[in-house]
């Protein structure tokens, strides 16, 4: 962590409001990041992470929390929660090694098999071989008993099951009825059972409704939540924990509430009802999405018949959600006399060659000119994540702050990165 210039600068915040907003960031502090880092720019603040994580830790005071990494594998990211006390939830075989690698240890960690990938098998059985022999695998399926089987695997497992009950902000995350995820619920008895003959540590039963649930949602939550207490009623093996996923959703436009976490703990409360295992969360994006912003510099400004034009260099290769789930993000232009500028309709659009490389279309904005700098809100999770090479553009850092101090956690990626991997063909 470096002591530099940034102690000119009052970085406090509010101190644990529900949702941080992108207007309580300081914008002065935003812009040397920027000036300094360079454009594009994922800031993440882990006090803010911290936060996050007390706060839904303290609505659910008796369920052991694990944080879904999906949402932002910075090593700095995990490595504050697991001190807070957070377990972690991998996805991959690659997020279960960044968890073990970030000194996690095994007991703590959980790969979530999604028909893996022979990859995925050999690599997280081969760190459990070698000593991370506490380590919880869950599987959706039970072709993937046989597999772990023919790897000498006999550690502990989790059954995931189809609970039959989706939700979340979109329908392309929401998973619970998905036929892809899980061992359809009629038939997870059965799966605990023949688990168990054939020699595995039953440890678990585990779903997910889905990523995003609003206070809409809890009528679907309630219902997964109850099917799963009532599975683990009936289950023919002894369990540690009931895992009912993730996916507490966080605001992201500025009139939305929070969700009421009171409200969600009581209600799985009272759903789960008396079960003699230990209640399990999978929060991702509750923990860091208003922690993160993106930054990034307008470059282009072009009136047009359409509509004003704002062009910056951050795009849906930085930013995928707004192309992949017209998902909203607030923006602010950080300018330092920005607020004296009139608020007027703009699209900020990437420099990406596609039409859905649009971060918002005519929304009022303070008036964007080449050079300013724009924050984009709730950055924190699904974003860097979800980032990618497309049009041969390289990845930007991201800084790590807490307090006062500052930190890269990912150095940029330079366009000699972009083309490492790329060997000439000798008869071409
Ligand atoms: N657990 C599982 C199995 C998931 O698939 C996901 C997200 O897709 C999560 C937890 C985290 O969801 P969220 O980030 O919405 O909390």
């Amino acid at each position: 962590m470096s002591d530099d210039d940034s102690t000119e600068i009052d970085c406090t915040m509010p101190e644990n409001p529900e949702i941080r907003r992108l207007t309580d960031w300081n914008a002065e502090r935003l812009r040397r990041l920027l000036s300094e880092y360079a454009s594009p720019l994922y800031v993440l603040d882990l006090q803010r992470v911290r936060e996050n994580y007390r706060r839904l830790a303290a609505a659910f005071p008796d369920a052991d929390v694990h944080y879904a990494a999906k949402a932002n594998t910075a090593r700095p990211v995990l490595r504050t929660l697991q001190s807070e006390g957070a377990g972690i939830e991998c996805a991959s075989a690659g997020e279960t090694v960044r968890a073990l690698d970030a000194d996690v240890p095994s007991e703590r960690v959980q790969y979530t098999a999604v028909n893996p990938p022979t990859e995925d098998l050999d690599t997280v059985v081969g760190r459990w071989a070698q000593g991370a022999d506490d380590l919880t695998i869950t599987i959706g399926a039970l072709d993937t008993l046989d597999r772990l089987e023919s790897r000498g695997y006999d550690g502990r497992l989790c059954v995931r099951v189809n609970p039959g009950v989706g939700a979340g902000h979109h329908e392309k995350v929401a998973t619970g009825a998905d036929a892809k995820f899980g061992v359809p619920y009629e038939r997870a008895g059965e799966a605990l059972a023949e688990a168990d003959d054939r020699g595995f540590d039953v440890v678990g039963i585990h779903a997910h409704a889905g990523s995003g649930i609003s206070g809409e949602d809890l009528q679907s939550h309630r219902k997964l939540v109850s099917r799963m207490g009532e599975l683990a009623r009936n289950s023919p093996v002894d369990l540690e924990f009931v895992d009912i996923g993730g996916g507490f959703g966080v605001p992201y436009r500025e009139d939305e509430d929070p969700l009421d976490l009171d409200a969600v703990a009581e209600a799985t409360r009272e759903a789960l009802g008396e079960v003699d295992a230990t209640l399990e969360i999978e929060p991702g994006r509750y923990l860091v999405a208003d922690a993160g912003v993106l930054l990034t510099d307008v470059n282009t400004v072009k009136e047009t018949p359409d509509g004003r034009v704002i062009g910056v260099d951050a795009g849906m290769t930085t930013l995928l959600r707004p192309a992949m789930y017209d998902a909203y993000h607030p923006i602010r232009n950080v300018a330092p006399d920005a607020a004296d500028r009139p608020a007027i309709a703009q699209t900020v659009t990437g420099p990406i060659c596609e039409s859905a490389d649009v971060f918002c279309t005519d929304r009022s904005i303070a008036e964007c000119r080449r050079g300013d700098a724009l924050a984009i809100g709730n950055a924190g999770a699904y974003g860097y994540e979800m980032a990618s090479q497309y049009n041969s553009r390289p990845r930007p850092a991201t800084v790590v702050l807490s307090g006062e101090k500052e930190a890269i956690a990912r150095r940029r990626e330079t366009i000699e990165d972009v083309t490492r991997l790329e060997r000439e063909v000798e008869w071409l």
